[in-house]
């Protein structure tokens, strides 16, 4: 390969991360500690067995392998998190802004300096290419830099006078939160929560997903490092109806900033009603990119192809649903055909792989079973080509395009989670807003075209949360993250986070001896 196509081909990448053997010993290197000894729960900084003794396995996505054991936590591990939690909560959250702002920008810095052991790690444990998880730990530092900047105004409020009376709000820390994670992008994503919780002054139980827990240990120990005092960032390793189910129903726990999947959602907020939790939820998607003739085609093929095969299919804000207006229906399917067959398939940590092993054999099923879905209900299924090296005793599966699909089939509607992408044709303006918002998520949508006025148009009637137009998702962390419908409650990034991480209060101060009813006089 030409070194430019070579060098195109890996931006991004960490460039200690760039060579295939080099991460495969790294890989031996860094994941020796747990299959040594079990990955433990980190409460009140103190590397701690489940009460109960237990642990699970936990396998790899590549082929199965067991990776080592991970304490299974339930409600007596919870509780006594919790209680470091609550018990670290003064100290923390009397700390001035300036001082957690200076704690968390050295957690930054030693995620930096332990990311290219954090981007293997992520890579080996979820199955997601090297690729997109080179970024994984420069992503989350760059999370915490942003709130810890953050942190000295994060207590700001307003001054709202009136007549006789100066208003002014504040916000405070609101208290031990627990934050709960999925298995994809784990770590990036819990570094979304947890730097604004930390940099708002709150303490946290976290509890990573069973399906890939290694990382959250290297977030904590990094936390440690950067002189995070104990009890502020607690882990809690288990299974969602144990150890998440008493997070959810811990009394001191005061808020719970959750992110999977829908149903879930729906059960946490159940379980938190009797303490009354405050809930911040990012659920799934179903998200549609909707490309008019007049697009332009290069630029929209680039990024569809990418917002769907990227991170193996399993992101919350992948473009899974293709509507495609019908005067260039064909051609366009066709060139995301080509495009399909072309995407490697391969080894995680090869930086030549885009798509890897999917995240667990339950999960694999899942997706492939959505092959037969579309079978059965008609559409025409155009399956990517196996990269010739790849294993084939793993959660493997190859990216897929379906056509002749209808908006309200199965897999049109249903959230797949894996590199699989159904195409539905529609004839104009009208017609592409009614199937885009005909699905019970709301999560993002992407809009393809030249005209301004339609751009605009278009992303006032879509119901979704976030809106690209001539665009792949690109984060900037100031704004407002989240989504309607069953895509989730609240937004956090950027202030948003604060607002659910704080209370607001408001202090009212009357200016004068304005007029007080006299009663009883
Ligand atoms: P999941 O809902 O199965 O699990 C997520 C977490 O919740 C895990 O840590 C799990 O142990 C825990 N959990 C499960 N049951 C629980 C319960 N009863 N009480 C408390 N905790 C419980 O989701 P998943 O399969 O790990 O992740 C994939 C889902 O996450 C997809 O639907 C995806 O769209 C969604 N997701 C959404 C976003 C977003 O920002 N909207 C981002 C990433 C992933």
């Amino acid at each position: 390969m030409a070194a430019d196509a070579q060098a195109r081909r890996h931006v991004g990448l960490l460039p200690q991360t760039a060579d295939f053997a080099v991460n495969l010993e790294a890989s031996r290197r860094h994941l020796a500690r747990f299959a040594a000894a079990p990955t433990l729960h980190l409460i009140g900084g103190v590397p701690t067995a489940s009460a109960s003794g237990e642990t699970f396995s936990d396998q790899s996505p590549i082929d199965g392998t067991h990776l080592g054991e991970v304490a299974a936590g339930d409600a007596a591990d919870v509780a006594a998190a919790a209680s470091a939690a609550q018990d670290a909560f003064e100290e923390w959250s009397a700390k001035s802004g300036e001082q957690r702002k200076r704690i968390l920008h050295t957690v930054a810095d030693v995620i930096m300096a332990r990311a290219d052991e954090i981007a293997i790690v992520e890579s080996a444990d979820t199955g997601q290419t090297i690729r997109f998880m080179s970024s994984a730990a420069v992503r989350g530092a760059e999370n915490f830099r942003f709130f810890a900047d953050r942190a000295p105004a994060a207590s700001d409020g307003l001054a709202l006078p009136s007549e006789h009376h100066l208003n002014y709000t504040s916000r405070r820390a609101i208290g031990p939160v627990g934050v709960i994670t999925p298995w994809n992008t784990p770590f990036m994503l819990s570094t979304w929560k947890i730097a604004p919780a930390l940099a708002a002054g709150c303490t946290v139980v976290h509890k990573p997903a069973e399906w890939s827990p290694l990382t959250a240990n290297l977030l904590a120990e990094a936390a440690a490092d950067a002189g995070l005092p104990a009890g502020v960032l607690n882990v809690v390793h288990g299974f969602g109806d144990t150890a998440g189910r008493a997070l959810t129903e811990h009394p001191d726990i005061k808020a719970i900033a959750f992110v999977g999947e829908s149903a879930t959602g729906s059960a946490i907020q159940a379980q938190g009603a009797p303490t009354l939790k405050r809930v911040h939820f990012e659920l799934g998607g179903k998200n549609p990119v909707i490309v008019f003739d007049d697009a332009d085609m290069e630029r929209a093929l680039d990024a569809v192809v990418f917002m769907i095969y990227s991170l193996n299919g399993e992101r919350c804000t992948s473009s899974s649903r293709l509507l495609v207006q019908e005067s260039i229906h064909d051609e366009f399917c066709a060139r995301v055909a080509e495009r399909t067959r072309a995407v490697p398939v391969g080894h995680p940590l090869d930086p030549d792989a885009v798509i890897g092993p999917l995240i667990h054999p339950r999960h694999c099923e899942k997706v492939r079973s959505y092959m037969d879905i579309a079978r059965a209900e008609g559409a025409i299924v155009v399956e990517g080509t196996p990269w010739a090296d790849a294993p084939r005793d793993g959660n493997w599966t190859v990216p897929t395009l379906i056509t002749g699909a209808s908006p309200r089939m199965r897999i049109a509607q249903e959230e797949i989670f894996g590199p699989v992408l159904t195409a539905l044709p529609f004839s104009d303006e009208a017609d592409a807003i009614k199937i885009a918002n005909d699905t019970d998520y709301g999560l993002a949508a992407y809009i393809w075209t030249s005209e301004i006025g339609r751009a605009h148009r278009v992303a006032q009637a879509l119901d979704a949360g976030m809106i690209w137009v001539n665009s792949q998702n690109v984060r900037h962390l100031p704004t407002p993250f989240g989504g309607t419908k069953a895509s989730g409650i609240g937004r956090d990034g950027g202030d948003w986070s604060f607002d659910f991480y704080m209370e607001t209060k408001n202090t009212s101060i009357a200016l004068d001896t304005h007029h007080i009813a006299r009663l009883g006089v």
